[in-house]
């Protein structure tokens, strides 16, 4: 069983084409791949029906999370209770300048797989989390893009999972390794 997975869309996520019509809430809480695990739906497809989204994702034992399209989505993000958020952080000074907000609410926040967004690490703050996720991580020359930051940040290990088969962080467990990463608990 893994130790955390913070990074897992279900059927909420209903414009995200990856995901399949069998990852529902109850599917992913009976697979119980991990110790601790929270549900980030995307924002956009969520938002006006929060309550709803995060009663389900509670009841069935997960924490309640978020995935956060940029800056665009800041005041949204911020109008709703969640245990933690992942935000989207292109390269652009609006979202930089968001996850200073986001951090002001005191909520854990996720910087989301940002080999995949160009996501310029100087420039996130060091009470960010930094996510090794399995679904991206792979997908670029990780030692040159995450090497220089290793000592700057926390990492934690998510699987990005949108089908019930990726409900794992092979990739991103290797990747953390030969980093010398250690996994943070965000939540212990
Ligand atoms: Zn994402
Ligand atoms: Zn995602």
């Amino acid at each position: 069983m893994l130790a955390q997975d913070l990074h897992i869309h279900t059927i909420w996520s209903d414009g995200d084409s990856a995901v399949v019509p069998e990852q529902t809430v109850d599917f992913v809480a009976e697979l119980a791949h991990a110790r601790v695990a929270g549900i980030s739906d995307h924002l956009e497809f969520i938002h006006d029906r929060f309550d709803a989204y995060s009663a389900q994702v509670r009841g069935a034992g997960f924490k309640v999370g978020m995935e956060v399209n940029g800056h665009e989505w800041l005041a949204a993000a911020l109008e709703v209770d969640c245990d933690y958020r992942i935000f989207h952080c292109f390269d652009r000074d609006a979202d930089y300048a968001a996850l200073e907000r986001l951090l002001e609410s005191g909520v854990p926040l996720i910087v989301a797989h940002p080999n995949a967004l160009n996501t310029d690490l100087r420039r996130v703050p060091v009470e960010c989390l930094v996510e090794l996720n399995n679904r991206y991580v792979w997908r670029c020359d990780w030692r040159a893009f995450y090497g220089p930051h290793v000592e700057r940040f926390r990492f934690v290990l998510s699987s990005d999972a949108h089908q019930p088969n990726w409900l794992n962080q092979t990739v991103a467990r290797h990747v953390a390794a030969r980093l010398g990463v250690t996994e943070h608990l965000v939540f212990e």
